[in-house]
């Protein structure tokens, strides 16, 4: 039987162990899927990867705050897929020939669960607010799939770190008051403000969609953009996308979305 884990701390909230287990399941294979503990430090990172892989495991994915780490553990000793690159951070390593590979699904499932519910996004005039991991992640399969961004930051400085990284026509850096008073097809709140409960300046911030990577907790962003009646979606689509990209990389199996009873999994995908 395959073994998998997924390496978080906190690890405990996880959904992985979940939505792995439906996807083998309805794809046949058996498979144990769990929940990876690990203090937060390099060593122990290091220990838990090392002693994971010796022991035969097959894959494991990298949660908060280790997709940095997993990043420079790979840049190091191993070997980064482009988009892991990009990111510069890792949440999917698998062993090749005995060398440690990092990838990075969290960008392309975005991009993935956007098309799937039938958003446009060539040509599509896309904010991002927040210029941590997850935007750097989103960044290059947003704009090959044809979206022109505005990045908006609190601190401008790192959204201008990003659009030098990607030097791209179609990337600009805002300050976060810019936003107000803006209007756009697609909206995207990739910052931890909503997870704290804080909230973000949008007067009169326009969007058709709106999109917060967050799930599973009311979001005040989506509230604003619910009440103008703009199509409200939350993150969980990103993470099965990218959980499902994952599983396909380890299994070589492509898992059919339409097939996995998400109400099981306590949870549903689009508000
Ligand atoms: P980081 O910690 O790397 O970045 C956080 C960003 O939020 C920074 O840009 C920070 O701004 C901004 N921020 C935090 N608080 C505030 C505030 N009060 N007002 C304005 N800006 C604020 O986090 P990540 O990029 O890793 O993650 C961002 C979000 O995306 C999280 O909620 C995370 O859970 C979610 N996520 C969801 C995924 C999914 O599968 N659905 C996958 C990955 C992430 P500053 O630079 O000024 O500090």
């Amino acid at each position: 039987m395959q073994r998998f884990i997924v390496i978080g701390n906190p690890i405990n909230h996880s959904k992985s162990p979940e939505l792995h287990h439906a996807f083998a399941q309805s794809v046949n294979l058996p498979i144990s899927y769990t929940r990876q503990y690990c203090p937060d430090d390099a060593e122990s990172f290091l220990a838990v990867v090392q002693a994971f892989f010796a022991g035969g495991g097959t894959g494991a994915n990298v949660t908060l705050p280790f997709k940095e780490l997993a990043y420079q553990l790979c840049q190091q000793d191993g070997k980064l897929s482009e988009r892991a690159f990009d990111a510069k951070a890792v949440n999917t390593l698998y062993l090749q020939d005995g060398v440690l590979y990092g990838d990075n699904t969290d960008g392309i499932g975005l991009v993935q669960d956007l098309l799937t519910k039938g958003v446009m996004l060539d040509q599509a005039v896309v904010g991002i607010i927040g210029a941590g991991g997850a935007t750097r992640g989103v960044i290059r399969p947003l704009l090959n799939a044809g979206a022109k961004i505005v990045i908006y930051n609190r601190t401008i400085d790192k959204a201008r770190a990003l659009v030098e990284q990607f030097a791209h026509q179609h990337l600009t850096a805002q300050p976060l008051d810019a936003l107000a008073d803006t209007q756009f097809d697609l909206m995207i709140n990739a910052t931890s403000a909503t997870t704290h409960g804080q909230s973000l300046p949008l007067q009169n911030c326009q969007a058709k969609t709106a999109y917060d990577m967050m799930y599973g907790k009311p979001s005040a962003f989506l509230a604003h953009f619910a009440a103008q009646n703009a199509r409200c979606i939350d993150g969980l689509g990103m993470l099965v996308q990218q959980a499902a990209l994952a599983f396909e990389i380890w299994t070589g199996k492509k898992v059919d979305l339409n097939q996995i009873d998400f109400g099981k999994l306590t949870v549903s995908q689009t508000k």
